[in-house]
C-alpha cells in the first residue's frame, strides 16, 4: 500500500518543500492547509484538503483520506516580532490549533508526528552554540508557544504513547532548485527575501533592524540552513520515529553564523546587485546571536546538510525570486 504522509501547512514555504520531497521519495503528501498564508499554486506534489487547526471538525476530512503513516505540522504562525505584538494569537493558533490536531490523530489512529519547532524556544543563548541541552527560556511569545507543544508532546508520549519528533529549524532559507516552488510570504518580514527584494530593484530598501547588537559587526547573527536540508531531516525522522518510541527533539543548522551585514554582502555577490539599505532600530523579540550545534541530528537521524554555503543558499532563492510562480 502506498505510503502516505498528512503534510499539514503544506501550502506553506517549508512544508510545500515537504511535500516535494515526500512525493520524489515515493510516499504520498496529502495537504491539510487553511491556505491563510499559504498558496494553492505551492500543492503540486499531492491533494489539498482545505481546513483550519481551529476548526476540529473540519480536520476529520484531511484524516478520512488517509491512513497516514505519520503527521508532518508545519502549521504556524511564526513571526517574532508579530508575536510580541499579538501574543493572544499565537497561543491560539499554535497552541490550541496543535491540541486539535492531536485530538484528531487520536481519533483517526495516527500515533506519530514531525513538529515543526524553532531555535526561539531557546531564548537569549548562554553558549556559543546551541545544542539540545541549552536551557529554554524564550523571550518572545512564537518561542514560547513552541516550547508549550514540546511539552505537550513529551505528556502525550508518556501518556498515550504518541511518537514524536520535534525539529528546532534556526533560519530557513532558499529554494527548490528546479524553481518550481519557494518562498513567497505576504507581507515578507524574513530576511533573505526582503534582501534580494531590494536587490531586485523594485524600489525597496531593506531595512536593517539595529546595528547595536553586541556582535562583531552590530548587526544580528544567524544560522541559515536550506529548505531541503530541512526537508530532509523530516524524512530520516520518519524512519527514526518508526524505531524509536517517546518524544524526541533535534536542532538544525549549519553551525555558522552570518550578520546581517554577511547575508547582504553573500547576496551582492549571488545576484551581481547592490543591496540599498537603512539603519533601522531594533526589533522587539530578537535575540543577537542563533547558531545551532546540529551534532545529534547528524549522529543520531543521521542527517547530512547539502547545501551549506550561505551563497549558494542565497543563489537558490535568488533564481526563485527573478521568476516567483506565486
Ligand atoms: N532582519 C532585518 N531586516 C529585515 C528582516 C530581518 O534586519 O527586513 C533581521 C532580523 O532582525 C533578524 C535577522 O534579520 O536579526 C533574521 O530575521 P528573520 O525575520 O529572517 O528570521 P528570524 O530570526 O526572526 O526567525
Amino acid at each position: 500500500m502506498t505510503r502516505r504522509v498528512l503534510v499539514c501547512g503544506g501550502a506553506g514555504y517549508i512544508g510545500s518543500h515537504m511535500a516535494k520531497w515526500l512525493a520524489a521519495h515515493g510516499v504520498a503528501p496529502v495537504v491539510l492547509d487553511n491556505l491563510s498564508t499559504g498558496h494553492r499554486e505551492a500543492v503540486r506534489f499531492g491533494p489539498l484538503v482545505e481546513a483550519d487547526l481551529l476548526d476540529p471538525a473540519s480536520l476529520d476530512a484531511a484524516f478520512a483520506q488517509g491512513p497516514f503513516e505519520a503527521v508532518m505540522h508545519f502549521c504556524a504562525r511564526s513571526l517574532v516580532g508579530e508575536s510580541v505584538q499579538q501574543p493572544l494569537a499565537y497561543y491560539d493558533n499554535n497552541v490550541t490549533g496543535t491540541l486539535n490536531l492531536l485530538q484528531a490523530m487520536q481519533r483517526h489512529g495516527v500515533d506519530r508526528i514531525v513538529f515543526s519547532s524553532t531555535a526561539a524556544v531557546f531564548g537569549e543563548p548562554v553558549a556559543a552554540t546551541i545544542d539540545e541541552d541549552h536551557p529554554k527560556a524564550p523571550i518572545n511569545p512564537y518561542g514560547a508557544s513552541k516550547l508549550m507543544v514540546e511539552r505537550v508532546l513529551a505528556d502525550a508520549a508518556h501518556a498515550y504513547g504518541l511518537r514524536s519528533v520535534a525539529l528546532r529549524y534556526f533560519n530557513a532559507a532558499g529554494a527548490s532548485a528546479d524553481g518550481d516552488i519557494g518562498e513567497a510570504h505576504t507581507p515578507e518580514t524574513h530576511l533573505i527575501p526582503n534582501v534580494l527584494r531590494a536587490a531586485l530593484g523594485d524600489g525597496s530598501r531593506l531595512k536593517v533592524f539595529g546595528d547595536d547588537w553586541p556582535t562583531a559587526d552590530g548587526t544580528c547573527v544567524r544560522d541559515y540552513i536550506h529548505v531541503d536540508d530541512l526537508a530532509q531531516a523530516h524524512w530520516l525522522a520518519l524512519d527514526f520515529m518508526a524505531a524509536h518510541a517517546g518524544a524526541h527533539a533535534f536542532n538544525l543548522g549549519n553551525g555558522r553564523g552570518f550578520s546581517v551585514r554577511e547575508v547582504i554582502a553573500a547576496a551582492e555577490a549571488a545576484s551581481g546587485h547592490e543591496v540599498p539599505f537603512d539603519i533601522a532600530p531594533r526589533r522587539a523579540g530578537d535575540p543577537a546571536v542563533l547558531v545551532a550545534a546540529s551534532d545529534r541530528a547528524r549522529q543520531v537521524l543521521g542527517w547530512a546538510p547539502r547545501h551549506a554555503d550561505l551563497q549558494a543558499i542565497i543563489a537558490s532563492a535568488w533564481r526563485w525570486h527573478c521568476q516567483p510562480r506565486f
